[in-house]
């Protein structure tokens, strides 16, 4: 019996797994395993986390289940996983026109779309490199040609696209269908299955 688990929410990694054990808990194997059909010493599955040291929900090998829970069966268990799993938040990112704004205009849409993702109950990821010191280094004109970066809008639309990837739904703010990379990072977004959200509703009639 195989039963689909979604990824982890804290390391994103499909690292978790049912395991078949006896009513005193002990692994037995996985779903399908010899003991499973000749379960002489009862019969109860416990959810596992690989990788020890690496995440925070990681079980002790198979000697360990997730919270001591045992379950009746290897689907209660994956529903179990699964619908406590989608307690976590998505995490969105923006897309903004920024071309002919001032910085003050961009900030006031930049903020009012950080409100509603956050009422929509989405984690905002921040995709702009210029409020994150970290990524001074890399995206200051001068570290962008000292890595040797010739077209550098092209740099930062590859950047937001690695920040997409961290996400599960990109928000697009009015207007992205007038600006280059807006509009790439909603092709980007549609081709590869993002959720896409829209601050003007209209803009996804306009797209067909
Ligand atoms: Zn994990």
């Amino acid at each position: 019996m195989s039963v689909e688990l979604r990824d982890c929410p804290f390391c994103h990694k499909p690292a978790v797994f049912v395991g078949v054990h006896d009513n005193e808990g002990n692994y037995k194997g996985v779903p399908g395993c010899e003991y499973e059909s000749d379960p002489w010493s009862g019969l109860s599955y416990g959810l596992h986390h690989k990788g020890w040291g690496e995440c925070v929900l990681c079980t002790c090998g198979e000697a360990e289940v997730m919270g001591g829970v045992l379950f009746d069966t290897a689907e209660q268990a994956a529903r179990y996983w699964n619908a406590g799993g989608n307690l976590m938040k998505k995490k969105a990112m923006i897309s903004q026109p920024m071309n002919g704004k001032t910085d003050k205009e961009i900030l006031a849409v930049r903020n009012q779309a950080i409100n509603t993702l956050t009422q929509m109950g989405y984690q905002f990821v921040n995709s702009l490199f210029e409020d994150d010191g970290k990524e001074e280094y890399w995206f200051t004109p001068d570290a962008l040609k000292k890595r040797g970066i010739e077209n550098i809008p092209l740099c930062y639309l590859a950047r937001s696209l690695e920040v997409m990837a961290q996400c599960h739904a990109v928000y697009f703010c009015k207007g992205w269908d007038q600006a280059r990379g807006c509009r790439l990072e909603h092709d980007a977004a549609v081709a590869y299955g993002m959720e896409v959200l829209y601050e003007d509703g209209a803009a996804r009639e306009v797209q067909g």
